[in-house]
């Protein structure tokens, strides 16, 4: 157990029998994840098993560098002290995950926790009960119950291992449950990380390009059937190319999943019963121009586009978290404001433009987690960037350094030999002070 929190060799033999340990279940994975939501193999390797390895090589790569006490410039006060920041794992871990990507969700932050010396209680999604059991079992082939434990069960267990004190609280879901999270968390003055959700936009001006505008933006939203968290939620069109815009959608639509989405061995399902109600019900909240067709055996619903949404709706007041896409216009800057500074901060923005500054106008203009310009969702897979949310779509953040940042305190200590006393500090004070307020003008 203490060997987590110390031995850096330790937790790099760890995270390589993790890794051994997914490629070993591989085939077991897609196979869950097939049965939990019909999630595409091809999807499921890029997204979920092969996103984890990748993490991992990274960490392996780098966490000797990034575990190493770092030596910083002392000041006038300190100096000639030696002066080192520490990172030390906090404790004791709880993390908490989601449905829609249940495997890398659960198992990135456990990555970044472990590399940081951490144990971890990890609680996966009860919605995904073939790919939860999956994680249970490959955790419990690498990790010492002490070390890594995996708690399987819906909202009660949650509160129940909430209720717990911890040492940090990682948490991935909505926005409602984040809210719970933080509550429990303030009971014991318990860090948390909270990647949440919100209402994601996308900006399309007029002289982007369309035909790769599209199918830059139908690869984003229909991946997973709509189900990720920084999926573009709706479009906002500039208004003079708004008619072409859907156009090239439809025929990006048709190239991605055919005439019948349905059959398409690419196209996910919806998680569950509720979420593909919830879904069916919003599309009667605006025009459906394209797609809108769904079964409820197979929980499916087609990439649909919603042209007119009612504003007061729930398809445009909720994260929709599903295949539907509201296609709204704007006219001018301002319009753009308003409609997207009603809603919360959101997790993503992006920004199709072929004119640089004005998109970077836009990224400058707006408070949300991160984003694109002239792409979706793709700013999510460089390590070297931090992925998390402002105000209500997260606190705090992760992937890469990031996330070992986010899973270690810094401890900063100064070490002074006992040669160069600076006796100014001492009492007594006397005739000191006019020579001390000049020096720490320096300092
Ligand atoms: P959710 O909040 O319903 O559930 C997440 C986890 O919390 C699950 O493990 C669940 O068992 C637990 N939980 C549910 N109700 C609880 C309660 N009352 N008390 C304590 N724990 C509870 O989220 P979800 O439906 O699994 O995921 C979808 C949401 O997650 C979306 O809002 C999406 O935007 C967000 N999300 C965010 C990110 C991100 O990285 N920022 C990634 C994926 C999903």
């Amino acid at each position: 157990m203490m060997k987590l929190a110390t031995d850096i060799r330790y937790r790099k033999e760890k995270l390589k029998a993790l890794r051994a340990a997914i490629i070993a279940h591989e085939e077991a994975l897609i196979e869950a994840l097939y049965c939990d939501f019909r999630k595409p193999a091809f999807e499921t390797v890029v997204t979920e098993t092969q996103y984890v390895i990748a993490d991992i090589s990274y960490t392996l790569t780098h966490l000797n560098h990034w575990a190493k006490p770092q030596w910083v410039w002392p000041s006038l006060l300190t100096f000639p002290n030696t002066d080192r920041i520490y990172r030390q794992p906090y404790g004791e871990v709880l993390i908490i995950a989601p449905w829609n990507y249940p495997f890398q969700l659960a198992l990135s932050p456990l990555v970044a926790a472990i590399a940081a010396g951490n144990r971890v209680v990890l609680k996966p999604s009860e919605l995904t009960p073939h790919t939860s059991a999956c994680i249970q079992t490959i955790i419990s082939e690498v990790f010492y119950p002490d070390e890594v434990r995996v708690e399987l069960g819906d909202a009660t267990v949650a509160q129940r291992l909430l209720a717990q004190r911890w040492d940090y609280i990682f948490f991935t879901g909505s926005v409602a449950v984040g809210k719970i999270v933080a509550a429990a968390a303030a009971q014991h003055l318990t860090p948390v990380t909270l990647e949440l959700g919100g209402k994601s936009p996308c900006i399309v001006a007029a002289d982007a390009d369309l035909k790769g505008t599209a199918r830059r933006i139908v690869w984003g939203k229909f991946i997973n059937a709509g189900q990720t968290c920084i999926a573009p939620d709706y479009i906002l069109a500039d208004a003079r190319i708004i008619e072409q815009l859907q156009e090239a959608l439809q025929q990006a639509i048709l190239e991605a999943y055919g005439k019948n989405p349905q059959g398409s061995p690419d196209y996910a399902r919806i998680i569950s019963d509720k979420h593909w109600q919830r879904l069916v019900a919003m599309l009667s909240e605006g025009s459906v121009v394209f797609g809108g067709t769904y079964e409820a055996e197979e929980r499916y619903i087609a990439p649909t586009l919603i042209r007119n949404p009612i504003a007061s709706s729930t398809l445009m007041q909720e994260e929709i978290f599903g295949p539907l896409l509201p296609i709204l216009s704007y006219t001018n800057e301002g319009e753009l404001q308003q409609k997207i500074g009603q809603f919360e901060k959101p997790l993503a923005l992006y920004v199709f433009s072929n004119s640089t500054a004005w998109a970077q106008k836009q990224i400058e203009t707006f408070r949300f987690g991160g984003g694109c310009i002239n792409d979706t969702v793709l700013h999510f897979n460089n390590k070297r960037m931090p992925f998390g949310g402002v105000g209500h779509s997260g606190m705090g953040s992760y992937h890469g350094h990031w996330g070992f940042e986010t899973f270690s305190h810094r401890k900063a200590v100064t070490q002074k030999p006992f040669w160069g006393e600076v006796p100014m500090r001492f009492a007594p004070y006397r005739g000191k002070l006019k020579i001390v307020k000049k020096i720490m003008r320096y300092l």
